[in-house]
């Protein structure tokens, strides 16, 4: 599929990966539908995306996990650009925290069951309902179309990330399953898996975990969100990539 003239959803672009991606695709002359919650920076990415040259932005505030507010925007969207070609389904969250701690003889910590949901509702509830939304518009079409889903390197379990590392699992599942099921639409699904890349996201970590992290990098810096970007074109732009995870971290192993 050619960029130019495509129609790229992205969830969560109104900053970071989602925004870089925001951008590149721009440059290269898609039509954007920005999906995010945080409405203040979105405005400023769409500003963003039109000095790149988007041949056309729109934005739609959104909260990913809210299953009517989503089939709203996605009913929207489709009649603002008459279909969706791409979707990239980037917006997430870290919730991180031990699962227990136990010191002498004592549990003085269980994680508590909202950090978990907080992190299955955005990162795996808000993929399956866009997915879900973007799949249906796009059969209707009958024009095919590519779903991406943002993994990560954390999917293999990560100390920490109870939470994270299972949605992010959960993301990959959900990519090989759709590439199955949706094949037969002319729908193609990938996901991509970022290591450590330098976003808002990344900048939250304390300087003891960014040192840690950095540590674990075979090439000893951090990815830019371009490099990410640029992975998510390449799935777009070759018609037979279906079902698997690119992974752009680096070298690093968790
Ligand atoms: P970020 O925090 O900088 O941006 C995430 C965006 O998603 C924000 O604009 C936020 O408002 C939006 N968002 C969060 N919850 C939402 C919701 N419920 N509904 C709508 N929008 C919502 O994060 P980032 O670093 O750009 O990460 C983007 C994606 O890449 C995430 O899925 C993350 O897990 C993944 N990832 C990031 C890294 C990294 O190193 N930055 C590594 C691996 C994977």
């Amino acid at each position: 599929m050619q960029i130019k003239q495509s129609v790229i959803v992205i969830t969560g672009g109104a900053q970071g990966l989602g925004l870089a991606m925001a951008e590149h695709f721009a440059a290269a002359g898609a039509r954007l539908a920005l999906i995010d919650m945080n409405e203040a920076v979105l405005a400023d990415a769409v500003a963003s995306c039109q000095r790149q040259g988007a041949a056309d932005v729109r934005s739609y505030v959104t909260n990913v996990t809210d299953e009517s507010a989503v089939e709203a925007t996605f009913s929207q969207i489709d009649s603002d650009f008459n279909g969706i070609d791409v979707l990239i389904n980037n917006a997430g969250i870290l919730r991180d925290g031990m699962l227990i701690k136990y010191k002498n003889g004592e549990l003085t910590h269980k994680m508590p069951l909202q950090q978990w949901q907080s992190v299955i509702d955005v990162n795996l509830t808000g993929t399956f309902l866009c997915g879900r939304e973007a799949s249906a518009i796009m059969a209707k079409h009958e024009k095919g179309g590519v779903i991406i889903n943002i993994s990560s390197v954390a999917r293999a379990g990560n100390i920490g990330q109870t939470n994270y590392a299972a949605t992010k699992a959960g993301v990959v599942a959900m990519t090989v399953t759709w590439a199955r099921e949706l094949g037969r639409f002319g729908i193609r699904c990938g996901a991509i898996a970022p290591g450590f890349i330098e976003t808002p996201m990344t900048q939250a970590m304390k300087p003891e975990a960014v040192e840690r992290a950095l540590a674990m990098v075979p090439l000893r810096r951090w990815g830019q969100p371009e490099e990410v970007a640029d992975s998510a074109r390449y799935i777009i732009e070759n018609d037979f990539f279906s079902g698997r995870v690119i992974e752009i971290d680096g070298g690093v192993r968790l």
